[in-house]
């Protein structure tokens, strides 16, 4: 497979993350740090949301939801409301909210106190990942910075407005990722996912209107007061706006966090950006939006771009933009019982369908590693996993699901091979997953 352009990121949001300086805050100012904060504190909030709506900006967390939109959610009264940062970067192979927040924390604070603003909200909050000590202490630092700096506190740089800001630190439960599960953390509960609607917009932290924004997401907001909605809008494409950080992993020469415009060729991510497969190998599946994302075969990869409509009409999902490559020497019964294994550790085990589900997946899948499997536990799998989806809390029973059925499904003479003869159909593999 050739790349067909030349390939060079977008470095937009990125474009002085090379520079140890940026962290710091004369650093950050010295390369137009808390410029649009100043100017957006002389806008009127309905003009920030306005612009935010018409920059086309979804989403970069993996749900893809107008960020606009889900601002104009909030009621129109003077009751409190919350910003709710999420930090939690749980899904597998995403790591680019990390680098953010180690690189660049003042470029998240200074679209969340921005974003504040346009909402309304005194107080939100950064709900971090427990694994990511660095970037808690990136952001802990940076924000006393942005205190003593009046940036942060009250009556910001004389604007008569006031905002707080806190980190709060999860403790590595993948689910609280997800956003009632994340507001019931942080309000000191059980991280478990509740019913919506009520949507947290409306009703969420202490029952008051939340807004739960990524990483990504809430430093995009800055760029967007900075150059306006028209000029984010060149970058990718009328659905799809803007550029986006992706975090390419497994079996690429140079794996990493590239930021390129969304539309962007998958293949050139892969063969460009990422080097390549090493020697000898040859590219077989990849995993395009995270580990819930339903996998393509390496002739779909060959057709895709990196944008929501493309990746769902190809039957899968940008998601977090996390690209999972995965080569000819794998194989994928194994890979796949490292998916089962981890949805099946992470079901909070509210739903029926859900925690059943994702244990009976698990135990199939490697009962067949065993060289246990019999052919009817193919079809096994592909009902539970069809019985699990769109009967649940929250989206997790469905991300454990859709990797099972693209996996069997686009890969299913793997599965029959292992079945069959006891082993794995590609030579030299032995089970290096989940016990
Ligand atoms: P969702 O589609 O239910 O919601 C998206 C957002 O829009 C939410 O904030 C929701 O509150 C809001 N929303 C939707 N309709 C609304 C309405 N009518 N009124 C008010 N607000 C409304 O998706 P989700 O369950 O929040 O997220 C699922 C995605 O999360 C998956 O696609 C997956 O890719 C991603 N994910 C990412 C990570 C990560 O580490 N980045 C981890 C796990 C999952
Ligand atoms: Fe918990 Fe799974 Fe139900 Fe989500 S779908 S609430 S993770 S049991």
């Amino acid at each position: 497979m050739q790349t067909t352009q030349q390939v060079t990121e977008t470095k937009y949001l990125t474009e002085f993350y090379h520079l140890p300086e940026f962290q710091g805050i004369e650093g950050y100012k010295k390369h137009g740090g808390y410029k649009e904060l100043e100017k957006a504190l002389k806008m009127q909030p309905q003009a920030i949301i306005d612009e935010v709506k018409a920059s086309g900006l979804r989403g970069r967390g993996g749900a893809g939801f107008s960020t606009g939109m889900k601002w104009g959610f909030l009621p129109k009264n003077d009751e409190p409301r919350y910003l709710l940062c999420n930090a939690d970067e749980g899904e597998p192979g995403t790591f680019k909210d990390r680098m953010m927040m180690e690189r660049a924390p003042h470029q998240l604070i200074e679209g969340m106190i921005i974003s504040g603003f346009a909402i309304n909200s005194k107080k939100s909050y950064i709900y971090v990942r427990g694994e990511y000590d660095k970037s808690i202490n990136s952001l802990l630092n940076a924000i006393q910075e942005a205190y003593k700096a009046g940036y942060l506190g009250k009556n910001i740089l004389g604007s008569g407005f006031d905002h707080d800001m806190d980190v709060y630190r999860g403790a590595g439960a993948y689910i609280c990722g997800e956003e009632t599960g994340m507001i019931s953390s942080l309000e000191g509960l059980k991280g478990q996912p509740k019913l919506k609607p009520p949507f947290p917009a409306v009703q969420g932290y202490l029952k008051k209107p939340t807004i739960v924004n990524n990483v990504e997401t809430l430093a995009v907001v800055k760029y967007v007061i900075r150059d306006g909605a028209a000029h984010y809008r060149t970058f990718g494409t009328e659905k799809s706006a803007g550029t986006k950080l992706f975090s390419l992993s497994g079996n690429v020469v140079k794996p990493g966090n590239y930021e390129v415009p969304l539309a962007y060729p998958l293949k050139d991510m892969i063969f460009g950006l990422g080097g390549g497969m090493k020697a000898g190998k040859n590219l077989k599946a990849v995993i395009p939006g995270g580990s819930s994302a339903p996998v393509l075969t390496a002739e779909e990869a060959g057709r895709a771009t990196l944008d929501y409509e493309c990746l769902a009409q190809m039957g899968t999902m940008l998601g977090s933009g996390a690209i999972i490559v995965i080569d000819d020497s794998n194989c994928m019964v194994q890979c796949l019982a490292n998916l089962t294994h981890f949805y099946h550790h992470e079901s909070c085990g509210q739903c029926t369908p859900c925690r059943e589900g994702t244990g009976w997946l698990d135990k199939i899948v490697h009962s067949i590693l065993a060289g246990k499997g019999r052919m009817q536990d193919i079809e096994l799998l592909l009902k539970v996993a069809d019985n699990m989806k769109g009967k649940t809390i929250c989206a997790l029973s469905d991300a454990a699901a859709l990797p099972v059925l693209s996996f069997v499904t686009k890969f299913r003479d793997e599965f029959e091979y292992f079945v069959r003869e006891g082993k794995s159909k590609v030579k030299g593999t032995a089970f290096k997953g989940a016990p």
